[in-house]
């Protein structure tokens, strides 16, 4: 099954315009990626500008949850439902139906188009949502139907503007097939797979913190495509679905080490972060020493620490990129025309830290015999400036090992290091407050676009 077009299709028979994926970059500096599919809806659902004559939409969105407020990075190789970048479902009211028809349209989709079984549905609501736990008891048993609090089931948008409940819709995939403490429905664990998020925009909060009803209420909804094709698959592992299996097999043909339970972890790695950086090179971010270029630096050096770990000691990652063309390449053409630009970029960058890895890795494993509780935030920190290993490459390689790094430490370096940089240029004046996000954003944030792509991604729906 197509679940991506099956999505959109039983949405768009609903009446809902299909509209295409906005550029991983959103024009917004105080959001570093797109990281949800309300994100290109913004400003309907604040009032900010007038709403479209379609009052609901459906769109198929790329996202990144790699940096800010979303950061999945740390979850990507020990969870098995967390990427960097991923594709997120979404069907959007301005004003138009509300709690009940979402509920419902919710329902039909995940019963009948998905066929999933009902026995292994589980629906969270808020607390304080009586409204939605009435509409779900029509389609679901009461004790199927659990309440939790603003942590887990309300979403805002921001301090102020939109806010208001949210249900999200469960698959358990068996006690059988897991076993770890954090398995219970709203847990950490993988056993209770969150599916669906249906937000319930009814309240606008104000800077006093006062909520008061809107009168147009509307509806934002997300929903994991891997997630969603890993269970169709009868998978229990994002990674074990179609979407990344061809990559892993090509990083097993290629990699020196074969593929064991120990080292698992580092072909989903490679993988998820294979497909990351190709969409964001594809959508025109290149590697840089700040801002969003550094988190695709990061990204990458991550998956070639991990290629390392299997035995890469060269660029490797260039030759996966046609096998993920050839999983995404029909639906993203961005990635088949500019197949060979991103093999370049991907290259380069590799090469770069190819030529520090072994030594960096080496004063790291002299490092790790003298440590006993910190690791050392001087030694942290000449691997980030002298080796080129940023500080969560080197905080990851310390995760199993139950070691930290005193990031504070490791602030205070940065920070005298800075201040002998500026001391040193004698440049143009142009003030770079390199401690201040905002301004980074501002200075670099702007991506641009190579290729044809305008307003929004080139994709075909
Ligand atoms: P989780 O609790 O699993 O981290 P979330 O609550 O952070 O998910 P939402 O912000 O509610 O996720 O996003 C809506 C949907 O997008 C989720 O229900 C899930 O299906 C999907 N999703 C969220 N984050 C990721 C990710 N990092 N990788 C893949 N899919 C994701
Ligand atoms: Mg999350
Ligand atoms: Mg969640
Ligand atoms: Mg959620």
């Amino acid at each position: 099954m197509d679940v991506r077009k099956e999505y959109l299709e039983f949405f768009k028979n609903k009446g809902h315009e299909v509209v295409s994926s906005m550029p991983l970059v959103p024009d917004d500096p105080t959001l570093l990626f797109t990281n949800a599919g309300m994100v290109q809806f913004k400003d309907v659902f604040t009032g900010a500008i007038p709403t479209p004559k379609n009052k609901t939409a459906t769109s198929c969105q790329l996202c990144v949850r790699a940096g800010g407020k979303h950061n999945d990075l740390e979850n990507v190789g020990y969870t098995a439902r967390h990427h960097t970048l991923f594709e997120m479902l979404g069907n959007f009211s301005f004003g138009d139906y509300f709690k009940k028809d979402a509920i419902a349209y919710a329902w039909e989709f995940i019963t009948i188009n998905l066929a999933l079984p009902k026995e292994k549905l589980w629906v969270t609501i808020h607390n304080s949502d009586d409204e939605a736990f009435e509409l779900w008891k029509e389609h679901i048993s009461e004790d199927r139907i659990k309440r939790f609090g603003d942590k887990d089931n309300f979403w805002s948008m921001g301090d102020t503007g939109p806010c208001g409940p949210c249900s999200e819709i469960f698959y358990d995939q068996g006690e059988e097939n897991f076993n770890s403490e954090e398995d219970y429905l709203g847990g950490e664990g993988d056993r209770f797979l969150e599916i669906w998020n249906l937000v319930f925009m009814q309240y606008e909060r104000d800077a006093s913190g006062k909520t008061t009803p809107l009168p147009k209420p509307s509806i934002d909804t997300g929903m994991g495509l891997e997630r969603v094709v890993a269970i169709k698959e009868g998978k229990f592992n994002n990674f074990d679905s179609s979407l990344f299996t061809p990559i892993i097999n090509n990083i097993q043909n290629l990699a020196t080490k074969e593929l064991s339970k120990d080292n698992i972890g580092s072909f989903r790695v490679i993988a998820d972060h294979l497909r990351a950086v190709c969409f964001m090179i594809s959508q025109g971010i290149l590697f840089d020493k700040e801002g969003r270029g550094y988190v695709l630096r990061r990204i990458l050096r991550r998956a070639v620490r991990h290629g390392y770990l299997l035995g890469f000691r060269k660029p490797f990652m260039a030759k996966l990129v046609d096998t993920l063309d050839s999983i995404v390449g029909s639906h993203y053409i961005d990635i088949r025309e500019k197949k060979e630009y991103i093999k370049e970029q991907i290259t380069l960058e590799e090469d770069r830290f190819f030529k520090t890895i072994e030594s960096g890795m080496s004063l790291f494993e002299e490092e790790l015999k003298n440590t006993k509780d910190n690791f050392s935030a001087e030694v942290a920190f000449k691997l980030y400036d002298t080796f080129g290993f940023p500080l969560d490459l080197t905080q990851d390689m310390l995760r199993d090992k139950n070691l930290s790094v005193d990031i504070q430490k490791f602030d205070e370096l940065m920070t005298k290091q800075r201040n002998k940089a500026k001391a040193a240029w004698k440049g143009s004046g142009d003030s770079l407050n390199e401690g201040d996000f905002k301004n980074l954003l501002e200075k670099y944030g702007k991506n641009e676009f190579i290729g044809h792509s305008s307003t929004t991604c080139n994709s075909k729906i």
